[in-house]
């Protein structure tokens, strides 16, 4: 089995490389300069990445990225995507390599006769921008809120998955396309590198959190987010979208976890301001911030949300681990790698 992944170094796509070497596949990831030793060492070093790994270049503003690679492979996994909140040109930076990327990896699966199934790397981000309480979100449910001014990741989500569904049903292309929705991915790191959600951990450590907020979040292990991916390429039941989400956690059981768990030294919060008048003061002082986190906040401040997971769970066989436990290992880890200071 020879499975094509985007974006290999990626925090999600790393731990997925992983496990397809531990299944026995041939890899062949591609990262923006496979030359570039520092960012790309931590994955050859990977059990079983001297005999099947190969790294390929591929960026996703080039059109023809992916068109050399997909040829020979049996599976697709397309996971590479900007993840950051807050960009200069939310159009040029965000939504075109994620639409612009996804596109050109489906074109150059869909002139291959050997590939069986694509599966995209989504976020809950193309199925909601503003939970709503009141409502349990399922893979029926769209984000239609997202623009390039509100929430413009959560936008570059929403238009590639869309772009995705759109092109596999007019191409009708010989495979079939699986999508999988994770909600904020936290855990251990393969790399250095420090991911845009494992930074809310760091943030939360390194003092950067003046209060504790009425934020909600709903969580997932990356080594759940990888297995799901593992799974949904070869499984039979695999159709459609995958919400791909453990459990919640308010800001404030987050950090009462830490702090609980030997982290009581660092810079937790623990001024409350997880009440209505804390969120209105924290909505107004959202103004001070970059659009990315002001829209964020405008949008999830006292929401909590709901969501469905059992897709996931009885069609891909996923069981997800225990969640507090991730949240004190991605503490560990990010001590460990160097964004928190020694306990
Ligand atoms: P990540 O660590 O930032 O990985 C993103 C990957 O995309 C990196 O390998 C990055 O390459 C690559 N990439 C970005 N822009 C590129 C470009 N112009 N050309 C080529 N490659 C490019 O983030 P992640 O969390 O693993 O995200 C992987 C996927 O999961 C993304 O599609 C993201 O939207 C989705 N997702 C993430 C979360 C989460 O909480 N982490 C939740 C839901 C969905 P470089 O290493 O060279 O920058």
């Amino acid at each position: 089995m020879r499975t094509l992944i985007s974006g290999a170094t990626g925090f999600i796509a790393s731990h997925t490389v992983e496990k397809l070497l531990a299944e026995g596949h041939e890899v062949v990831g591609t990262v923006r300069d496979p030359s570039d030793a520092e960012k790309t060492e931590f994955l050859r070093k990977l059990p079983g990445a001297a005999e099947r790994l190969t790294l390929v270049a591929a960026n996703l503003n080039d059109p023809r990225a992916f068109a050399d690679y997909t040829g020979d492979a049996d599976y697709v996994i397309h996971a590479a995507s900007p993840y950051v909140l807050t960009v200069k040109d939310a159009q040029r930076d965000l939504v075109d390599p994620a639409v612009n990327g996804t596109l050109s990896m489906l074109r150059a699966c869909a002139t291959s006769k050997r590939i069986k199934r694509v599966v995209v790397t989504s976020s809950v981000a193309a199925i909601t921008d503003e939970p709503d309480t009141s409502q349990i979100l399922d893979e029926a449910d769209w984000n239609d809120r997202s623009t390039l001014s509100r929430n413009p990741y959560y936008y570059s989500k929403v238009c590639a998955e869309r772009a995705a569904w759109k092109f596999a049903e007019d191409a009708n292309p010989g495979w079939d396309l699986v999508v999988i929705n994770p909600f904020t991915v936290i855990g251990p790191s393969k790399s250095v590198s420090l991911n845009t959600s494992n930074q809310v951990i760091a943030d939360l450590l390194n003092g950067k959190y003046p209060a504790i907020m009425d934020l909600t979040l709903g969580l997932v292990d990356v080594r759940d987010v990888a297995e799901a991916h593992v799974q949904a390429l070869a499984s039979d039941r695999a159709k459609g979208r995958y919400i791909c989400a453990h459990d919640l956690r308010t800001v404030r059981q987050i950090a009462g976890l830490l702090k609980s768990s030997g982290f009581d030294n660092a810079r937790l919060p623990s001024l409350g301001l997880d009440t209505r008048l804390g969120s209105a003061l924290i909505h107004l002082a959202a103004w001070l911030q970059p659009s990315g986190v002001r829209t964020y906040l405008h949008s999830h401040l006292g929401r909590v949300p709901r969501f469905d997971n059992s897709k996931i769970r009885e069609h891909l066989g996923v069981t997800f681990r225990d969640l507090d436990r991730s949240i004190v290992e991605t503490a560990e880890d990010l001590v460990r790698w160097g964004h928190v200071p020694e306990r």
